[in-house]
This record gives C-alpha cells, sequence and structure tokens, in this order.
C-alpha cells in the first residue's frame, strides 16, 4: 500500500481529469509521443492495484482486453485513439474499481477516470441499479447486461463521446473476463473436497509465499489467487474477429451463449485445474488459464467488432 501511495501522488499529477475531450476520428495513437508518454505512466500506474479481485488479477484482464482490442481493424482502433491505452489499462478494471476491490475503490485509485462510485454507477449497474460484475447465470439477467453495455457502446461511439464509449467497453471486458475466468465456475472448496477423495492433500501448498504482482505474497488459503495468479502473454494474431449479427438484439443471446459456453468449459476442467495447482503442475495450468483467456479474447474482440460496426452504419 505505501507504493500504491506513493503511485497515486504521482498520477494525481500526471493524470490530471482536466484532459482535452478526445475527438471521435484520430490519427493512430502511435503516432504521437505524448501517448508513448501517457502510455508508459499507465503502465506504471495500474499494477499498483491490490490483489484483492474476486476475479482475474489485474494482468490477465488487461492481457485479454489488450489482445480483443489488437485484433479489431486498424481502422476501428484508431477511432478509439487516446482512449485505446486507457480501456486496456484501466477501464477493464471498472468493476473491480466501482467495488471497492481495486485500490480500495475509487477514490483511492492512482489511474485516470471517476474519482467517486456516483460518477462510475452508470457505467458499472444497469438502470435498475443491478451492478455487472459476473454473469449470474440468470439468463434475462446476463442479456440484459449484455445488450445495455452493447447499446451503450453503440449510442456513445455515434454520439462521437469515445470516453464514454470505451468505460462500457471496459465493463463489457471485465464481464466477459471475469465470466469465463476458470476459478468462477464452481465453488473451490468443494473442488478440493473431490480432490481429497482421490488424494492427499498438500499441506502447506505449493503456492505458499509466492510473490504476487503486487509484491505482496500468496496465503496457503489463496487457492483462487494461485489459480489465477498470471497468464503468459498471448495475442490473437490471425484471427479476424467476427460479427455476432445485424443487430444488438440479435447479437447479444449469440454472444450470451458463448460466454455461457465457456464457463462450462472451464467448470469440465475446474477439477484438473485444481489437481494441478496442488500438485503445482505449471504448465497444465498454463494451459487451462490459456485456453480460457484466449476464449475470452475471442468473444470480446467479436462483441467489440459487431458493437463499432453497427455504431459505424
Ligand atoms: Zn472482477
Amino acid at each position: 500500500m505505501r507504493r500504491g501511495t506513493r503511485l497515486a501522488s504521482v498520477a494525481g499529477l500526471t493524470c490530471s481529469r482536466r484532459r482535452p475531450a478526445i475527438p471521435a476520428f484520430r490519427g493512430h495513437p502511435a503516432a504521437s509521443p505524448f501517448v508513448h508518454f501517457r502510455a508508459a505512466i499507465l503502465l506504471l500506474l495500474v499494477p499498483a492495484l491490490p490483489a484483492v479481485a474476486l476475479g482475474w488479477h489485474t494482468q490477465p484482464h488487461q492481457q485479454i482486453t489488450r489482445a480483443a482490442v489488437d485484433s479489431l481493424p486498424t481502422a476501428m482502433q484508431e477511432r478509439l485513439g487516446l482512449e485505446k491505452d486507457t480501456l486496456i489499462w484501466v477501464n477493464c478494471m471498472y468493476p473491480d474499481r466501482y467495488r471497492g476491490l481495486a485500490q480500495q475503490g475509487p477514490e483511492k485509485d492512482p489511474n485516470p477516470g471517476p474519482r467517486n462510485r456516483a460518477d462510475l454507477k452508470v457505467y458499472c449497474e444497469m438502470p435498475d441499479g443491478r451492478p455487472i460484475h459476473n454473469v449470474t447465470q440468470n439468463r434475462q439477467e446476463d442479456l440484459d447486461s449484455f445488450e445495455f453495455l452493447l447499446g451503450a457502446i453503440v449510442k456513445d461511439v455515434r454520439g462521437r463521446n469515445i470516453v464514454a464509449a470505451t468505460r462500457y467497453m471496459g465493463t463489457l471486458a471485465h464481464l466477459i473476463e471475469d465470466s469465463c475466468s476458470p476459478a468462477h465456475v464452481g465453488k473451490l472448496p468443494l473442488a478440493v473436497m473431490e480432490l481429497r477423495k482421490t488424494q492427499p492433500i498438500p499441506n502447506p501448498p505449493p503456492w505458499q509465499g509466492r510473490l504476487n504482482e503486487h509484491g505482496g505474497t500468496l496465503r496457503p488459503g489463496d487457492l483462487h489467487g494461485a489459480i489465477e495468479l498470471t497468464t503468459l502473454p498471448f495475442n490473437l494474431e490471425g484471427r479476424a474477429p467476427q460479427r455476432a449479427g445485424l443487430t444488438i438484439a440479435e447479437s447479444a443471446p449469440k454472444l450470451l451463449d458463448r460466454c455461457y459456453a465457456i464457463a462450462e468449459e472451464n467448470r469440465a476442467s475446474l477439477l484438473e485445474m485444481v489437481r494441478a495447482t496442488y500438485a503445482d503442475d505449471l504448465p497444465l495450468m498454463e494451459r487451462l488459464r490459456s485456453r480460457a483467456a484466449r476464449q475470452a479474447a475471442e468473444l470480446l474482440a467479436d462483441a467489440y467488432y459487431t458493437a463499432l460496426t453497427i455504431a459505424a452504419e
């Protein structure tokens, strides 16, 4: 926290909330040295978030979001302008930030964006007040969440409010990523009970004392953290994003079904993942994590591609 506090003060100087509004259309972000500087600052700042999120840790969220955004057509990425970097490094953590899981809430988050829950609410809650985070497995609720976020992205891109559009894109990223997270698909204590029927459970577990992304250490009870600690870098190079449907109403159920299918595949592998984690079988863990992360990135890329294509029509 000492490190996070120091970085927060740096952010206060660097990431001014008074930065100029960003037009909807502009050159490729890489063309501006200021963008390189800004991206470097974001890279420095975001890992300061504490490892208390109940989903993927910060780094996999960023990796999945980045893989999805980078796979979009260049013109589509350019349309996001400077906000592309903010989406990848910051906005994909909005639901955690809103719930106070990241940096104890938005007011202590050193990254750019809304500084209080009231301002974040519109991006992280349904109009009826239900927070958006993981899928709830209530199909109508989840369908409503997908339709709401896709609709908001389309509306704000059409209105050339890219800052708001990429905030909704961040919440959509987090929703898909946490829902496709290997440790989110079942009750871990039940999986451990299942494993105990077939083998002794190592005590202490192999992850005890292992460094986490924030310089702290994993405790014996951090099975969730050990499963999700990180993923290897990856990209969707060579894969063109696909449009899910002609309209949001047609696209949302198809995207949701794919999200459910990925979660189901993770559920089928949960015991294998728990066994691998206790056995410290890192190659197997990475294989299962990478599969989930890549599928989430493909789904997110298609959701973005669908919304941004509809917005341009
Ligand atoms: Zn989360």
